[in-house]
């Protein structure tokens, strides 16, 4: 299983690549995060030997920093990036529990077309908010795959219920990822069409819908992570994780994209 790991400058510099390596260390791919020049992969290597007490690497580490040779983002620039980073970090949390307990404006629902509840996280905010809940969805006409619709939350600590249907995985060639960021991007525009400033989602389609769940916590992540750089209304959204695996995949992945 490769590890993915990021290399980023401690000098404010731009960060350079995200570094694939195997089991044993070996970088087996670098992805350039932004355009990154010859002088920067050097700086980076050279980085690492002078870490590694290597007085000759650090020297010329040294002289490149002092004759400015690499692309140093300036003040401003690196303080807007970090500010973009850090929005999305304090906005933002992952953890793992159950989302019929938390209490913020909304919790989101990975129901089915019908919207007249299932099992999986469906069955468990249907029997947490009670009846009245299935008696507003039945007003409702279902849903389509991909859009959103809004209930109140009756016995939920949650004022609302946004019901969003996911895509079933089918391979990943019938318009699954679309479809699954169409749920979270409508789900948040609902939101903020009705002041809603804390909401909570699951993890759409990894139960009976089976999206593979690497995959798709890279699509809710920068889902997430694209509308909330867009819309500052929305104040903090939550990924509650039913089980520590699916905790474990969604924080490294939070920890490469962001
Ligand atoms: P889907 O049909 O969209 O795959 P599921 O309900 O089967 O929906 O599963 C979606 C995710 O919700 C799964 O990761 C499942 O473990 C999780 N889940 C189930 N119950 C809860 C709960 N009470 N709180 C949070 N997540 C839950």
């Amino acid at each position: 299983m490769p590890i993915a790991g990021q290399e980023v400058n401690p000098m404010k510099l731009k960060p350079a690549y995200i570094t694939i390596e195997d089991e044993d260390g070996n970088i087996i791919e670098r992805i350039p995060m932004t355009a990154a020049d010859d002088d920067w992969i050097r700086a980076g290597r050279l980085r690492k030997k002078a870490e590694a007490g290597d007085k000759e690497a650090a020297k010329k580490l040294k002289e490149m920093e002092n004759t400015q040779m690499m692309e140093v983002v300036d003040d401003e620039q690196a303080d807007e990036s970090e500010k973009s980073q850090d929005n999305m970090k304090s906005n933002f949390q992952i953890i793992k529990g159950d989302i019929t307990t938390q209490q913020l404006d909304a919790i989101v629902n990975a129901a089915n077309n019908s919207l007249l509840g299932g099992g999986g996280v469906d069955g468990a905010i249907h029997r947490a908010a009670g009846k009245e809940l299935i008696e507003e969805c039945k007003t409702l006409n279902g849903c389509e795959t991909g859009q959103a619709k809004i209930t109140k939350g009756y016995k939920l600590p949650a004022k609302y219920v946004i019901h969003t249907v996911g895509p079933v995985w089918r391979g990943g060639d019938k318009n699954e990822e679309k479809l699954l960021e169409g749920c979270y991007r409508n789900s948040l525009k609902l939101a903020v069409e009705h002041n809603i400033k804390t909401i909570a989602f699951p993890s759409i389609s990894t139960g009976v819908y089976g999206y593979p769940i690497e995959k798709a916590s890279i699509v809710a992540l920068k889902t997430i992570h694209d509308f909330l750089e867009q819309h500052e209304s929305i104040k903090k959204v939550v990924i509650v994780c039913f089980s520590q695996n699916d905790y474990d995949v969604y924080r490294d992945n939070l920890d490469m994209l962001v």
